[in-house]
């Protein structure tokens, strides 16, 4: 472990009476009787959906996992969105996504490209609806236009983030709290 030194913003306890409200909320909003697709954003979300999916209740969650980035590019001296995602890894088939009632479970949104490509892409896939929950919101970073429909914190400018899942450079995931780097 390198000694950078880090500052807790949001503890174990803060965060699971946030989960808890988000899943009263979350379990309201999808049709009853109807499955819903928990999509977990690996590696970054993975502790935050552990929480999440069990705090949805009432509901019959099926499980799906993506890793997945924003294709960018140049354009003059910015770099921009595609708007399509570059999907590393799904364990979804497209017979699950059809007809689905989505909710992407991400760890953070930053400038939103990744979130907006993955929303597009389960919607041409052929999602009913597709929602979006995220632990941490940076909308002060925001480059494109997507905004969660369930989040937990909300962070202003742009601290770099980590722990309850989130790294830097794959250290620090398995803090029970969220940090910043100072
Ligand atoms: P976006 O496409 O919204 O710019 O990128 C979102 C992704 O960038 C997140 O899923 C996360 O992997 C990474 N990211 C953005 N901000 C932070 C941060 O403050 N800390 C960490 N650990 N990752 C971040």
């Amino acid at each position: 472990m390198t000694d950078t030194k880090i500052t807790q913003i949001y503890t174990q306890a803060q965060i699971t009476e946030r989960v808890a409200e988000m899943g009263k909320e979350i379990s309201k909003a999808y049709t009853p009787d109807e499955p819903l697709l928990a999509i977990c954003v690996i590696k970054g979300a993975v502790l935050f959906y552990a929480d999440l999916v069990k705090a949805i209740r009432d509901r019959d969650v099926r499980f799906g996992f993506v890793a997945a980035s924003s294709y960018y590019s140049a354009s003059g001296d910015r770099m921009r969105s595609t708007g399509t995602v570059n999907m590393k890894y799904s364990s979804v088939d497209e017979s699950e996504i059809k007809g689905a009632e989505v909710l992407i479970i991400e760890d953070i949104i930053d400038t939103g490209r990744t979130l907006k490509a993955l929303k597009e892409y389960f919607y041409e896939k052929g999602a009913k609806v597709v929602r979006i929950a995220t632990l941490l919101n940076k909308p002060d970073c925001r480059v494109v236009d997507v905004e969660p429909d369930y989040n937990a914190f909300t962070i202003t400018g742009n601290p770099y983030i980590i722990g309850y899942g989130l790294d830097n450079a794959q250290q620090y995931r398995n803090l029970d709290g969220v940090y910043k780097i100072n």
